[in-house]
């Protein structure tokens, strides 16, 4: 999502004149756009920050400037906070407020050469008018594979997380919008779309052509159907609660939808979920795996593991293990429950120990480890259809994706970007694969020679 996001502040400034620069040096206005999903993200921002300064100093002490922003949710949940810890900062914008940017910017380049204070402004209250209204349409879509934002926000409030504090109440964007929104970045180049929310399964935007709301499932359909050229639709982050019949099913007739599901669980003891707030079971977490292989035989599976919630003993522990066991992860992400201020867990008394944490994460990410090593190995030998996306480091390769969500690499013509190709895999590393290609017309562009 914060990718996102910064692509859209590139947006939003692209009229006053400002564009992307590759280095801090280049730069007239640094965003720092932050996460606060972990306790590390937010004390980066801050020794980030602290790097700047002398930067900022040297420019105004040669009369010029460099303002400096901190985006995002850490913008969101610290507000006035950044500015006191970090007086050099001349805006803190949350996540719903960064289309009000070129406001911000001439507020506070006028504040700065004014006399006295004034310096620090704090935009981070939620509007009323969505911010995706005020957007300008999406531009920064030259790439094969791009994403869309379709909803935003939770009311779900795990009692972990931060993210219905930071991003707000659910909001998801009209069917419509979204369609039309994917046929431009198709027409820009974009080959994949993968669809954005912090709970993107939730989404229930009014539906095309009336007919009332709509769910996920029907917009991949409408997307399948109304965007010509889009080969591929991928959607994350869903939460197992929202995995309805219609999208379930959508995975098993749908073409263009990869076979490929980020599907967090964070823990297999039902006990911890509750806890949690979670609203599922480790067995009602089975029955969707079991139904989605069913739709769709080939998907593969992510997750989210947070290990050390609360409270968690030693025997909760081992049932996040056994549950991993019997799914079998094709890759996820695994984390030491950090406590976040303001949320219900933090205040809990049973924190676990930071040395129960170390051990319990190096064992989940072990047995992760060697389920993705597997599950990359077992494409060795086979024949798969790659989305090539860029070129590599070396001379003539390209790096592009398999259905199934990994990286492949092989040597290949540059014309082949944004071409859909048959690759034989023919070695796997933890992290990615490598290929050789065995047909080049497989689905050529409009102007990519068949033979290329
Ligand atoms: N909406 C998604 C997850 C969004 S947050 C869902 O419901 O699953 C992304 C991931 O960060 C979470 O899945 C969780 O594993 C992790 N996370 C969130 N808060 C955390 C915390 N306080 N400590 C550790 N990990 C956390
Ligand atoms: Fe956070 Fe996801 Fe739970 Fe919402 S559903 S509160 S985003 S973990």
């Amino acid at each position: 999502m914060n990718v996102y996001d910064s692509a859209r502040m590139a947006d939003v400034l692209a009229p006053l004149g400002y564009s992307v620069t590759g280095t801090v040096e280049d730069a007239d206005l640094v965003i720092l756009n932050t996460c606060h999903i972990r306790e590390k993200a937010g004390e980066k921002v801050y020794s980030e920050l602290g790097r700047l300064r002398p930067l900022k100093a040297e420019r105004q002490a040669g009369g010029g400037d460099l303002l400096l922003a901190v985006a995002g949710c850490v913008a969101q949940a610290e507000g006035a906070e950044v500015v006191r810890r970090a007086p050099h900062v001349d805006i803190v914008v949350g996540p719903q407020s960064y289309h009000q940017l070129p406001e911000l910017i001439a507020r506070a380049t006028r504040a700065a050469s004014a006399p006295g204070p004034g310096r620090g402004i704090v935009a981070t209250d939620f509007p009323v008018e969505p911010k995706f209204d005020a957007l300008p349409q999406q531009t920064e879509a030259q790439d094969v594979s791009v994403f869309l934002a379709v909803q935003e926000g939770c009311d779900k409030f795990c009692t972990f997380c931060v993210v219905p504090y930071t991003r707000g109440a659910e909001y998801s964007r009209p069917a419509a919008d979204i369609v039309a929104e994917a046929r431009r970045l198709v027409a820009l180049g974009a080959r994949e779309i993968t669809l954005l929310g912090q709970n993107v399964n939730a989404w229930h935007g009014e539906g095309a052509g009336g007919g009332g709301e709509w769910g996920l499932g029907r917009l991949v359909r409408a997307l399948a159907d109304g965007v010509p050229g889009l080969a591929r639709i991928r959607y994350t982050t869903s939460h197992p609660r929202d995995m309805d019949d219609d999208l379930v099913a959508a995975h098993g007739d749908v073409p263009q939808l990869m076979p490929f599901l980020h599907l967090p669980v964070q823990s297999g003891s039902d006990r911890v979920l509750a806890r949690m707030n979670r609203r599922h079971t480790a067995e009602q977490y089975d029955r969707i795996v079991e139904r989605l292989r069913r739709a769709r035989p080939d998907i593969a599976l992510s997750s989210d593991f947070i290990v050390g919630y609360p409270g968690e003993t030693d025997a909760d522990f081992a049932q996040t293990l056994a549950l991993i066991a019997r799914t079998g992860f094709a890759q996820a992400f695994s984390f030491k429950y950090s406590p976040r201020p303001g949320t219900p867990a933090a205040a809990e008394e049973r924190q676990v120990d930071e040395a129960v944490k170390s051990d319990r994460l190096a064992a989940v990410q072990d047995l992760l480890r060697r389920q993705q090593d597997d599950f990359n190995r077992a494409t060795i030998g086979r024949c798969v259809p790659v989305l090539f996306e860029k070129p590599g480091r070396h001379a003539d390769q390209l790096i592009g994706r398999t259905p199934w969500l990994q990286s492949v690499h092989a040597t290949g013509h540059p014309r082949l970007i944004g071409a859909e190709v048959e690759v034989e895999i023919v070695g796997a590393g933890p992290n990615s694969l490598a290929g050789r290609i065995v047909t080049r017309d497989a689905a050529p562009l409009p102007g990519i020679g068949a033979a290329a």
